[in-house]
């Protein structure tokens, strides 16, 4: 095992605290429900951050030593200051991983980087989903059978508007038919993206092992390596020319 990665799990942690049917899901916020499995898992620091601490939890100084951001919202993407969205995006071009979570798709960070509307669409109906493994070598793809199955979520289905991804690790049917792009791969400057479909905040999807699992590759996936400081700009030859 090398280095600790420094992990922060981001909620906008709302719909916890004003939907009872949320709260009874997770008591503790989606943050804490991450943040608990991926403590169990070793070589990781586990903190979290919401949208209510000032800036939203997000100083520079968290940023700075945070590795990999994982981040959740949905009702209050609105709330997210430009300021500290503008934060989270350059250290994710100087290398910071970022996953984001379903909901997140239409989040400012989410659509700020990927430069597209980034839109889909959904039912809530608590269908079926197959979750099929398309990249079977690829790193969050480890310890996964060829599918898995989330028995009761919500459907988000094909267009999602984003551009073309690096990878695709995941692709989901739905029992009503759609199907869906739900782990894709990025890469921005320094920086790896990953998008994980899977999570609404009334079933229990974050406590299902598969999706933990997804979850903790992901982490390791998007962790920043050691690759050289890149230097811009006019240079010298470095061959007599
Ligand atoms: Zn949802």
């Amino acid at each position: 095992m090398g280095e600790i990665i420094n992990v922060t799990v981001w909620n906008e942690f709302r719909h916890e605290k004003i939907h009872e049917e949320v709260a009874k899901v997770y008591p503790d916020g989606i943050h804490n429900a991450i943040g608990n499995f991926l403590k169990k898992q070793p070589g990781l620091e586990i903190r979290t951050a919401t949208l209510d601490e000032p800036e939203h939890g997000l100083t520079q100084e968290v940023l700075d030593n945070t590795d990999v951001l994982i981040w959740w919202g949905h009702m209050a993407h609105n709330e997210v200051k430009d300021e500290i969205v503008d934060r989270v995006y350059n250290r994710v071009l100087n290398g910071m991983g970022l996953i984001v979570l379903h909901s997140g798709h239409l989040s400012k960070i989410f659509r700020k980087l990927m430069g597209t509307g980034c839109n889909l669409k959904w039912r809530e109906a608590g269908e079926r989903e197959r979750i099929w493994v398309v990249e079977p070598g690829h790193p969050i793809a480890d310890g996964l059978g060829e599918y898995f199955e989330i028995p009761h979520t919500e459907m988000y289905g094909e267009r999602f508007d984003i551009p073309r991804p690096d990878e695709l690790v995941f692709i989901s049917w739905f029992k009503g038919g759609e199907v869906f792009r739900s782990g894709c791969c990025f890469h921005r400057g320094k920086g790896k993206i990953f998008y994980f479909r899977p999570g609404h905040e009334t079933f229990p999807i974050y406590y299902q092992s598969e999706v933990q699992r997804v979850i903790y590759n992901a982490v390791k996936w998007t962790a920043p390596v050691k690759g050289p400081e890149v230097h811009f700009g006019n240079v010298k030859p470095l061959e007599d020319i």
